[in-house]
């Protein structure tokens, strides 16, 4: 079994497989990369490798992998609290107390931190302690899609692994399977848009299942800033009906504002609007903003869908 589980990011997965053979296990590890890049999936196979009995690390197939894989293994503690953004520095110190007390039943005992990137320097802080003067048995796991925000004294004490984006071939196959019933078009659109990260991937074909098709097809013109696209786009709905009109243009002027709202820090909710908020610059979203705007407006007063549709395929190119 070892860490096939996890797709593509080979020669992480030999080294790590090599350093268990051995017997090396590092006391903190510090996994990184971008949302949907596999993190918790390769957080979950190094702390069953690590807590495996059997050879072949991770067997998945020995008690304790599989006391892992369903997360109900003692020795894995998940330091976490969802109500709040930020990771309580009490959180940090009650881990540290606890990390005192001996495993239950293995021989190390597992600290898995799913968001470290949301750890101010104070919580940060508290973490560096542990890691001064951890027990031979303790080991940590840090997740973050940010690396560039820990601490230089705490990211130079961990064994970082950085996940990699996926060959094309190897991430199609895998939407392919979780997709079957997905025509070719739309996997390869999600394929091009995700980066190389199978969870974005997902995500993008999630939303796309959600949102209209032609929500889709003007958020991608948009991010392209493709005028052509952007005409085909317009030109099929001038014939629509004006309540149609109005609820499309309400859902593109929801993404943009989300967008908008990423770019002032505030995280979004859609994968589209994370991409928008890169890819144009805020005065462009402002500006698409008051436009789309206006377009509802004259929507829900007199306006043809025809005069509508010309005029925003001119402010919006
Ligand atoms: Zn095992």
């Amino acid at each position: 079994m070892g860490f096939d589980a996890l797709l593509g990011n080979d020669r992480l997965k030999q080294n790590l497989t090599g350093a268990l053979a051995r017997g090396r296990i590092a006391h903190f590890y510090l996994i990184s990369g971008p949302a949907g890049s596999g993190k918790r999936t390769l957080a979950r196979l190094l702390a069953a490798a690590i807590l495996c009995t059997e050879q072949g690390k991770p067997c998945c197939q020995c008690a304790a992998c599989k006391k892992v894989l369903s997360n109900v293994h003692p020795d894995l503690i998940t330091v976490d609290d969802t109500d709040h953004v930020n990771l309580p520095v009490e959180v940090v110190r009650n881990a540290r107390a606890d990390m005192y007390i001996r495993p239950n039943e293995a021989e190390h005992k597992i600290y898995l931190f799913p968001r470290a990137q949301n750890m101010r320097v104070e919580a940060q802080n508290a973490l560096l302690k542990i890691l001064e003067e951890p027990p031979s048995y303790g080991v940590f796991i840090l997740l973050t899609d940010n690396p560039q925000a820990m601490l230089p004294t705490v990211r130079s004490r961990c064994t970082e692994l950085a996940m990699t984006a996926l060959p094309e071939h190897i991430l199609t196959a895998a939407l392919k399977q979780a997709y079957p019933q997905a025509d070719a078009e739309r996997l390869s659109g999600a394929v091009c848009r995700s980066g190389g990260y199978l969870g974005q991937a997902m995500q993008i074909m999630e939303e796309a299942e959600d949102a209209s098709e032609v929500t889709v097809r003007f958020l991608e013109s948009y991010i392209r800033a493709d005028a052509l696209a952007l005409l085909q786009v317009l030109s099929n709905m001038e014939k629509w009906k004006r309540e149609q009109l109005i609820q499309e243009l309400q859902r593109w002027l929801q993404v943009i504002s989300n967008a908008l709202a990423a770019r002032n820090g505030i995280a979004p909710t859609q994968l589209m609007a994370a991409q928008l908020s890169t890819a144009r610059s805020a005065a462009d979203l402002m500006e698409a903003i008051r436009v789309l705007k206006k377009a509802i407006l004259y929507a829900q007063g007199n306006v043809s869908g025809g005069a509508i549709c010309g005029w925003l395929q001119w402010q919006l190119r």
